[in-house]
């Protein structure tokens, strides 16, 4: 049987790696899709890990051989989710999370409605940009640029099936980890 595909989208800093990496300890059976993009390495990110960093001519090619399941210029950057890895895994029985930005998200709920589209949200956007400037990974500029388009993106949230507000981290990582084991299906929810 195919598993469930789920789509967690959120700001950028309101804490969705983080509470991806909580929710799916231990989770072997779910695999979160690694995306192309055109964006440089932050120190620590692995190619193939994070993300298959390519060079913007290599992404259009994905993009002109329909290569790339969905795929959205944000930040001055291409990204993109891989469409044989994804089909494969979960034709083998995986459940798949793509950790995508919105629009991207609606490009897969057009072409799979059944995925389940998960938004996460920061308390507020003052914390947001505290969070941003903890974690230390962009410059001033990107970071407003961040916090600009937080705003865009947060309007969207009323289009995802469930909301979470990443305020107590683990109080969000539970409430995520009980949307993946699938006990939390049926009608929008805010948590
Ligand atoms: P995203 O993946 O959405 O860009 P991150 O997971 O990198 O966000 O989180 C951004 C920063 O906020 C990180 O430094 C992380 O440790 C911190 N953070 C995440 N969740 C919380 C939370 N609930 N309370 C306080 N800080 C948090
Ligand atoms: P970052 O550069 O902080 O890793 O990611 C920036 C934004 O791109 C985030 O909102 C992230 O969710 C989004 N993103 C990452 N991978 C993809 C992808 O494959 N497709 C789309 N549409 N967005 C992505």
């Amino acid at each position: 049987m195919s598993g469930n595909l789920y789509v967690v989208s959120g700001p950028s800093g309101a804490g969705k790696g983080t509470l991806l990496a909580q929710a799916l300890k231990g989770r072997d059976d779910v695999w979160l899709s690694v995306s192309a993009t055109t964006r440089s390495a932050r120190e620590g990110e692995q190619n193939g890990r994070e993300y298959y960093f390519l060079t913007p001519e290599e992404f259009q090619r994905l993009i002109a051989e329909d290569g790339l399941l969905e795929w959205a210029f944000v930040h001055g950057n291409y990204y993109g989710t891989l469409k044989d890895e994804v089909l494969k895994r979960r034709a083998e029985g995986s459940d798949i999370i793509l950790e995508i930005e919105p629009q991207g998200a609606f490009q897969v709920q057009a072409k799979h409605p059944e995925a389940l589209l998960i938004f996460i949200e920061p308390p507020s956007l003052g914390e947001l940009e505290e969070r941003l400037r903890k974690r230390g990974s962009e410059t001033d500029e990107q970071i407003a640029a961040r916090l600009r388009h937080a705003e865009l993106e947060m309007a969207l949230r009323d289009r995802y099936t469930v909301v979470i507000v990443n305020d107590d981290l683990e109080t969000a990582a539970q409430a995520l980890k009980t949307v993946f084991e699938g006990s939390m299906r049926g009608g929008s929810m805010r948590l």
